[in-house]
């Protein structure tokens, strides 16, 4: 199934096709969804705006020198789900097929999605992706691992290897504990000087979004050093279908009501353009 090269188009199609249930779809950006993130409750109310960030984006982005305006997951998930198992407990998935290779079906999953919708990418970017970027050290405990995997991930889609560059850093020691509590700031990951990105279009490739404080840091350092423009592309974003406020339960039962497709994404979903 891959090639040395990586993953033709057709490939990655017939093996995700295995693992549509592990897949839910993200809703568009309406009232009621962040607009940066798509999930989260937006505070349409405190902003004064029809479609506002949630809290969580607020406090992620606010001291930054610069943020992602568009943090695109391909599905949503919850910590019970197989796929939050494949990104974060490094377990193998198993599909219709059997059991396959974590990083073979996280970058067919990536190839498939980038295949339908980077036109979709390009349009939040404002034209085509002049490099590609990945946010090292995701894992406080293991970061060279998780800096591996996302690279190996990459490495497997030729439309976004041949544009990938080590721009970030690993994160400073000092810098650990704040991502780990969640907490962006602009100098956690940091950019050789010799790498000035003069007005390049980035697309910064991640596996689980949470806060947003690893992708939104990572940004901030991208536009810091030059970066026109960022969108993140992430395998997943976790949604708490517990949140006390009961905006997750309904996110992730609307979700779970409606069929996975990499036909479409939040983007480019009709619902999207049907949304007051
Ligand atoms: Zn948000
Ligand atoms: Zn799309």
């Amino acid at each position: 199934m891959t090639s040395g090269t990586g993953w033709i188009t057709g490939d990655a199609e017939a093996f995700t096709r295995d693992f549509l249930p592990l897949f839910r779809p993200v809703p568009p950006a309406r009232p009621g969804v962040c607009r940066i993130c798509r999930s989260g409750p937006d505070n349409a109310g405190d902003t004064g705006g029809p479609r506002g960030i949630c809290g969580s984006c607020e406090r992620t982005t606010k001291n930054l020198y610069g943020h992602a305006r568009h943090v695109i997951p391909i599905s949503l998930t919850t910590t019970n789900a197989q796929l939050h198992d494949v990104l974060v407990r490094r377990r193998d998935p198993v599909g219709a097929g059997g059991r396959r290779r974590r990083a073979d079906f996280l970058a067919a999953t990536v190839a498939h999605f980038y295949d339908r919708h980077s036109r979709c990418l390009e349009g939040l970017a404002g034209g085509p992706f002049t490099l590609v970027a990945t946010v090292p050290g995701n894992d406080p405990e293991t970061p060279a691992t998780a800096f591996h995997l996302m690279w190996q991930v990459v490495e497997k889609v030729p439309a976004l290897a041949r544009l990938w560059r080590p721009l970030l850093l690993e994160p400073d020691t000092a810098f650990a504990p704040v991502l780990a509590g969640r907490r962006s700031h602009r100098d956690a990951f940091l950019i050789p000087r010799a790498d000035r990105l003069s007005a390049a279009r980035v697309l910064l490739v991640d596996d689980l979004f949470v806060s947003g404080a690893h992708v939104q840091s990572a940004a901030s350092a991208l536009i810091e050093m030059g970066a026109e423009a960022v969108v993140a592309l992430v395998i997943a974003r976790l949604i708490n279908p517990a949140s006390r406020d009961g905006h997750g339960t309904g996110l992730w039962e609307e979700s779970c009501q409606r069929p996975f497709s990499f036909d479409r994404c939040c983007v480019c979903d009709p619902a999207a353009h049907g949304a007051a």
